[in-house]
């Protein structure tokens, strides 16, 4: 059976990386017919950011992602969070020792510190010189007894360690280059390497699929594996995501940009993002681009992901969600739109029906919160229009006056107000080649949007419906009077 799980730290947001890790153990899961698990890795209680678990898994929602097991939805392998686990990882710590596998260190923070700038200074590698390692069971106890504190280290073996990743392929490593972990703090709380290699092991996990920062910790967890008389699962650790300088996408760097929380902010489309994060690192097997998270369901494989870091392309973003915008049923974009629409008009624009908008705007929109500089036209109360806006590029205000006059009375005839016939009425008032084409539509233009930039003429008069056309005409033929 396969299981998969995603082992976020409730430490900040949910990172880029850490989400394309999520969804590619989904992927997995489902095409294997197997399942996903959550589980929070919070054993680190000084970096814990309040409200970052809710946020996390708010994420991965939105992205579509579900899961069988996890803290919100439990499940027989719980708890979820390894802070509600301690004595667990206590009790396996102290059966590695009993074992000859793990022993109890005393050394103190300073003495760890200076060690460690002695090695520096010699230029060795920075390692546990194991002091603590030759103390006899005797003294350990009555050290223990007398209540002094001790962290429980790994011992490292002999030899090498080796294990096949999933990505990487054959990874040999020579133990000498490991130091001897510490797998129990002073205060209880396991390390992270000792909680993930139990929790692995006791939720059934068989396949860890992560982020390739972890990659040179795996051995050190195939040796703890070994230690516990465990057998490791299966490794895939995952390219690294790059920013288009070819440099892992970091908060310091890319500031925002790494968070997903980010494109949900801005109006990315979860099925964008789920086509754009699945192609960070994966390919299928043809040139095929657009996936809805269904279809990648049955055609993900672990073995076409690639090696090599994985470039973060914002034009190939906003290309994927520009697509998806204009899949998407238009009712739905409109109902998806409305939180925009009342940012330019506040709760007014509830009162309105915006799916006319909504068709003329959709081939426009990268993003979704662009309707708000797009729309704004469609809501105005009054245009701020000028002689000199509403007159064309080489043309008079008299031109423009006498375009607005003949539109506004041909328009006003029109019965069905549908583009086509808007269409008509106005090329039968230039059926005498009297104005230019920007002679005839930019003062209309311009009249109904106020603006330099905006849809086509008939698409916006459509939409804005015949009366607010006309009145909107009305108005521009007022300011052109007044020159
Ligand atoms: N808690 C680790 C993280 O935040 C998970 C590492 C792993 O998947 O083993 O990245």
């Amino acid at each position: 059976m396969v299981r998969v799980r995603f082992a976020p730290s409730p430490t900040g947001e949910l990172h880029i990386g850490g989400a394309r890790t999520a969804l590619y153990n989904y992927l997995f899961a489902k095409q294997q017919g197997g399942q996903f698990i959550i589980r929070i890795e919070d054993t680190d209680q000084e970096r814990f950011v309040a409200g970052s678990l809710e946020r996390i898994l708010q994420g991965l929602k939105w992205l579509g992602l579900t899961w069988e097991e996890g803290p919100d939805v439990g499940g027989s392998n719980g708890p979820y969070v390894q802070s509600e686990r301690l004595s667990i990882y206590q009790e396996q710590a102290r059966e590695l020792v009993k074992k000859g596998s793990a022993y109890y260190c005393f050394c103190s923070t300073e003495r760890l510190g200076e060690l460690r700038k002695s090695q520096e200074a010699q230029k060795l590698p920075t390692r546990y010189d194991r002091a603590c390692f030759n103390l006899d069971a005797e003294e350990v106890a009555a050290r223990l007894a007398r209540g002094e504190k001790a962290t429980i280290r790994l011992k490292i073996p002999g030899g090498t360690t080796q294990f096949t990743d999933l990505v990487h392929g054959l990874i040999k490593v020579a133990n000498n280059t490991l130091d001897d972990q510490v797998l129990l703090k002073s205060d209880g709380f396991p390390t992270y390497h000792l909680a993930c290699v139990v929790d692995d092991h006791l939720m059934g996990i068989s396949h860890i699929i992560r982020g390739e920062e972890w990659l040179p910790s795996a051995p050190k967890h195939v040796i703890l594996y070994q230690a516990l008389g465990w057998e490791p699962p299966q490794f895939a650790h995952l390219p690294n995501v790059l920013n288009e300088q070819r440099a892992k996408l970091s908060k310091r760097k890319d500031g925002e940009a790494v968070w997903l929380q980010t494109y949900q902010n801005q109006g990315y489309l979860p099925q964008a993002m789920v086509n754009f994060l699945v192609l960070l690192g994966w390919h299928p097997q043809d040139d095929r681009e657009i996936f809805s998270l269904a279809e990648l369901s049955q055609i993900f494989e672990l073995e076409r992901v690639q090696k090599g870091g994985a470039i973060f392309n914002f034009r190939k973003l906003n290309w994927f969600n520009a697509e998806y915008i204009k899949k998407l049923p238009l009712v739905e974009l409109n109902q998806l739109l409305q939180p925009y629409y009342q940012k330019i008009n506040g709760a007014e624009a509830a009162n309105k029906d915006t799916t006319k908008l909504t068709e003329v705007l959709r081939s426009r929109l990268v993003t979704l919160a662009d309707s708000i500089e797009q729309a704004g036209w469609y809501f105005a109360q009054e245009l701020a229009l000028t002689p000199d806006l509403l007159t064309t590029k080489g043309s008079t205000a008299a031109k423009a006056k006498a375009a607005q006059l003949a539109a506004t009375a041909s328009l006003a005839e029109v019965g069905e107000w549908q583009i086509t016939e808007l269409k008509q009425a106005m090329a039968k008032i230039n059926s005498a080649g009297e104005f230019t084409r920007g002679e005839l539509l930019w003062p209309v233009r311009v009249a109904l949007t106020g603006q330099r930039q905006s849809p086509d003429v008939f698409e916006v008069a459509w939409a804005l419906g015949k009366n607010e056309t006309l009145k909107r005409l009305n108005y521009a033929s007022k300011v052109l009077a007044a020159e």
